[in-house]
């Protein structure tokens, strides 16, 4: 299938996304290719794999599928999700400036303001659902915006689109964190953004097994540019580790589906509650990102925050502790449904002054929302709520 001609359906392009049947054998399934060399026939004369930093046929193939699924020319595998956004921001130089979002994931937070800012680049955090804010912090510096919609974990949108000519008018760059949508839900590329990234550990793999990043683009300069920083930097996932998402990502039409259906039931379950004082979610008409969400999205999700009115740290605590088939744990996208405290947990690493500042409060529960039966999930909250 060529890239960017999209001649088929999602599920199709999902299931036979990066696949084609060993040469060798027949196998239909991409071999794991556990190498860390070639043999060369001369020196410099090879099959196009000289070590395996640089290549491997088992990435190769997925690195193949993250590009159809994202519409776009190339596709690149890391080993883990801040291994690809440590990977976008090494195209920059010290003394670059980058306007990225003021609720976004922690660990992005934390490679930003405690990694590359001691390096010289400059982060302008700011509230990327607002243009004007984003436009206050261009600079002649300014070489670059990261954005995540929707953000984890206040489900906050940004319009893509909107974003995408803001940046090219000013020449800059614009990579989305997609994350939280999947290309399932939402395709960035086709926005006009110039890098998706992907914690692939999420939706991709989509059975909590594997930690793993991806970048697409459709640029022929950054593609090279990243490839370069991808094999000098050498943050390369494993073979195993690439075949285990590209078994993932033939079911991501499925799991995505079931997501949405049982977070829209999760959602609005939560929301009639008496105990429930608000539920963060983009599904919801009265959710401020609900008309772009609508816009650039197939679906909504099953990721869902919520607080409980009783403001004692207690209740929030129980309902943390009460649930069965809700696992405690950090983390998302998988089969299985978890529940997470943000404040201590998956956004620790942010000052709790900047976090109630920015709205994540300490009463904060995040879902993600699995593929179980949907009756099991809200009887399963009922008894942790009380
Ligand atoms: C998990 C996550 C990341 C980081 O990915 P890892 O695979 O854990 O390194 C980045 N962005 C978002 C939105 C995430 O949820």
């Amino acid at each position: 299938m060529a890239a960017q001609e999209k001649k088929w359906g999602d599920n199709t392009v999902f299931v036979h996304a990066g696949a084609h049947p060993d040469p060798s054998t027949g196998a239909i399934m991409t071999p794991i290719f556990q190498t860390s060399t070639y043999v060369q026939e001369a020196p410099g004369v090879n099959k196009g794999f000289e070590y395996a930093r640089s290549q491997n046929p088992t990435r190769k193939a997925l690195e193949e599928a993250i590009a159809q699924l994202e519409q776009a020319k190339h596709g690149l595998v890391f080993s883990s999700g801040v291994a690809a956004t440590d990977a976008v921001i090494k195209l920059l130089s010290a003394g670059d400036e980058v306007i990225c979002g003021n609720d976004m994931y922690g660990g992005t937070y934390r490679l930003f303001t405690k990694i590359f800012s001691r390096l010289g680049i400059v982060f302008h955090q700011v509230n990327t659902t607002a243009l004007s804010e984003i436009k206050k912090s261009i600079n002649a510096k300014t070489k670059l915006i990261w954005v995540e919609t929707p953000t984890n974990p206040l489900m906050n949108i940004s319009d893509i689109a909107a974003i995408a000519s803001l940046a090219k008018e000013n020449g800059l760059l614009l990579a989305v964190d997609n994350t939280f949508a999947s290309p399932a839900l939402q395709q960035p590329l086709t926005l006009g953004a110039d890098i998706v990234m992907h914690s692939a550990t999420k939706y991709l793999g989509g059975h909590s097994d594997v930690i793993q990043g991806a970048l697409a683009t459709n640029s022929d300069t950054l593609r090279e540019q990243l490839f370069f920083i991808q094999k000098s930097s050498g943050a390369v996932p494993g073979p195993m580790d690439c075949f285990l998402v590209l078994r993932g990502i033939k079911t991501l039409g499925l799991r995505m589906k079931a997501h949405s259906e049982n977070g829209a039931q999760v959602a609005a379950w939560l929301a009639k509650h008496p105990k429930i004082e608000k539920v963060y979610w983009p599904g919801f008409d009265t959710h401020p990102g609900h008309a772009i969400a609508k816009k650039q999205m197939k679906g909504f999700g099953g990721m869902i925050s919520f607080e409980l009115k009783d403001n004692d740290p207690a209740a929030t605590q129980k309902v943390l502790a009460g649930t069965r088939l809700f696992s405690l744990a950090e983390s998302l996208g998988g089969v299985e449904s978890l529940i997470n405290h943000p404040a201590s947990m998956t956004h620790a690493s942010i000052p709790r002054e900047e976090r109630l500042r920015n709205g994540l409060s300490d009463k904060l529960i995040r879902l993600s929302v699995g593929i179980e039966d949907p009756a099991d999930l809200m009887q399963d909250l009922a008894n942790a709520i009380g």
